[in-house]
């Protein structure tokens, strides 16, 4: 520890999952559009509707669970959780409580300080809840309620708490996004709400009492409304050191676990959290089963179907790409599989045609930036995978500088030309050592008592001939050959 308490975070995420309708209705999902448009008596939570449940929110959960690790339950049922909101008109939520179909699993992540195991407690589904709009004017309009949003299914994802730090937190969840994107469960747009966040921090310090030294845990609290991956750590930070400075004004207090969890709001214009109410818990809700919904049976063939069909995941690439043939640095292998797996599809095409390293530099100096200012994904970068390979190539053969190679490359993306052609409308044409020795002897010719110096011991005096020559390659010629056939023929000179 390099301060005197230990961070102890354990996230709760919610991500909206990619369904076409509800989670217990057949309402579109789709987001912004107009108030309560889509909508209909099960999700308006008249009396006497039966909802049923949406297959494909189930298999998408499904998929999700299984690639964090979890233990599916063969037998999985729902629950009514009770609360009232206006923006839940039925007056309870269906929910997973003891049975929610997945728990125990975990989700790997590499930090700057190593590789670290997050645990999941457990992974369930239940529908969300609609949204209020509050006149926020201060001239007193009214409230409003959207209900479009009410019913769609949610997956709901509890670590426990092993995160450590505000960059655990942070790493844990664009890990977790992009796992989830990449096999197609969300889209985790946090703008859209597609994926939320609520994290609960407390700390550990280590203090100096009468019995010697002990471990005083701060109660715990609840962040809520975290809607960028950027706000979840800084969050954490601030309410670390709030809760630290706390428990050094009153250590007393602190010792016999008085206080209770409490609930916040982080306010991110003024980089603090607020504390709103203090935590309900489990029996505040009453619990109890939903009598409307059969509970699901998930079958071991199901499951192996769903495993077999989620495909490479963003762990184990990275672990591909570290190894041979690739040999990637830790960094670069988390550069490209955070880019999703089709960049990594072309990066290895590349790499198959040239070389790793040189294609994993060409992807994240040039590549990313391209595809950026063109706002296109991978799949519609005009330059293919097998060009930039050629690129690569010719460059190594004619001993392309760097420089000179990114103008094919821009040559190559403006006109959509092969590198070959791009290379030749360039007039970027290779020396060969006809051509060299042409240019070596003409040199020789024009520094003379500069070639006499260096035959009488001056070493340095050869660098003038040199460099006149490679002035005149204007950049085409490979040094180390122009160098060799120098020497040659400076030996040959009488002193
Ligand atoms: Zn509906």
């Amino acid at each position: 520890m390099n301060t005197p308490y230990q961070i102890i975070v354990g996230l709760e995420v919610h991500v909206q999952l990619m369904t076409k309708t509800k989670l217990f209705c057949s309402c579109k999902t789709v987001f912004g559009a107009p108030p309560n448009s889509q909508v209909c008596p099960i999700c308006l939570g008249m009396p006497g509707v039966l909802p049923v449940m949406n297959e494909q929110a189930f298999q998408l959960g499904l998929r999700a669970a299984l690639a964090l690790n979890c233990q599916i339950a063969n037998f999985t049922k729902w629950d009514r959780k009770n609360y009232y909101y206006p923006d839940l008109p039925k007056n309870y939520q269906i929910s997973q409580y003891d049975l929610p179909f997945s728990y125990e699993g975990y989700l790997d992540i590499d930090t700057s300080s190593g590789s670290r195991r997050i645990g999941i407690i457990r992974a369930h589904l239940e529908e969300d809840a609609g949204k209020s709009m509050h006149d926020e004017s201060g001239r007193g309009g009214d409230s409003k309620v959207d209900l479009n949003r009410t019913g769609t299914p949610l997956l709901e994802i509890v670590s426990k708490p092993d995160i450590r730090s505000a960059e655990d937190a942070e790493t844990y969840l664009r890990e977790l996004r992009l796992l989830l994107r990449e096999i197609g469960v969300s889209d985790c747009e946090m703008q859209e709400g597609s994926l939320r966040c609520d994290a609960n921090v407390n700390i550990h310090i280590l203090y100096s009492s009468d019995n010697g030294e002990e471990i005083a845990a701060t109660p715990l609290v609840e962040i809520k409304n975290l809607n960028s991956i950027g706000s979840v750590g800084r969050a954490i930070q601030y309410e670390a050191e709030r809760q630290y400075e706390a428990f050094q004004k009153d250590p007393k207090n602190y010792r016999f676990g008085k206080l209770l969890k409490t609930t916040a709001g982080w306010n991110e214009a003024r980089g603090m959290t607020q504390v709103q109410r203090h935590k309900e818990e489990a029996a505040d809700y009453r619990y109890f089963p939903d009598p409307d919904l059969v509970p699901v049976v998930v079958t071991a063939e199901q499951i192996e179907e769903v495993k077999r069909s989620l495909g490479e995941l963003p762990s184990q690439q990275r672990t591909r790409l570290q190894a041979a043939p690739f040999s990637l640095s830790a960094y670069d292998a988390q550069v490209l599989t955070g880019q999703g797996r089709k960049m990594v599809a072309y990066f290895e095409e590349v790499a198959k045609i040239s070389d790793p390293k040189s294609a994993c530099n060409w992807l994240t100096n040039e590549v990313f930036a391209s595809l950026k200012e063109r706002s296109e994904e991978i799949d519609q970068f005009p330059i293919r995978a097998p060009q930039l390979g050629e690129l690569i190539n010719e460059m190594k053969q004619l001993g392309i500088k760097r420089e000179k190679a990114r103008d094919v490359y821009q040559k190559m993306l403006a006109e959509n030309v092969d590198a070959k052609t791009a290379i030749d409308q360039l007039g970027y044409k290779p020396f060969d050592d006809n051509l060299l020795l042409d240019l070596i002897r003409k040199a020789i010719e024009g520094n003379r008592k500069a070639v006499l110096d260096y035959k009488k011991g001056n070493e340095k005096a050869l660098d003038r001939v040199f460099g006149t020559v490679m002035r005149e390659t204007k950049g085409m010629g490979r040094p180390d050959r122009i160098k060799q056939l120098l020497l040659e023929e400076v030996a040959k000179i009488e002193a």
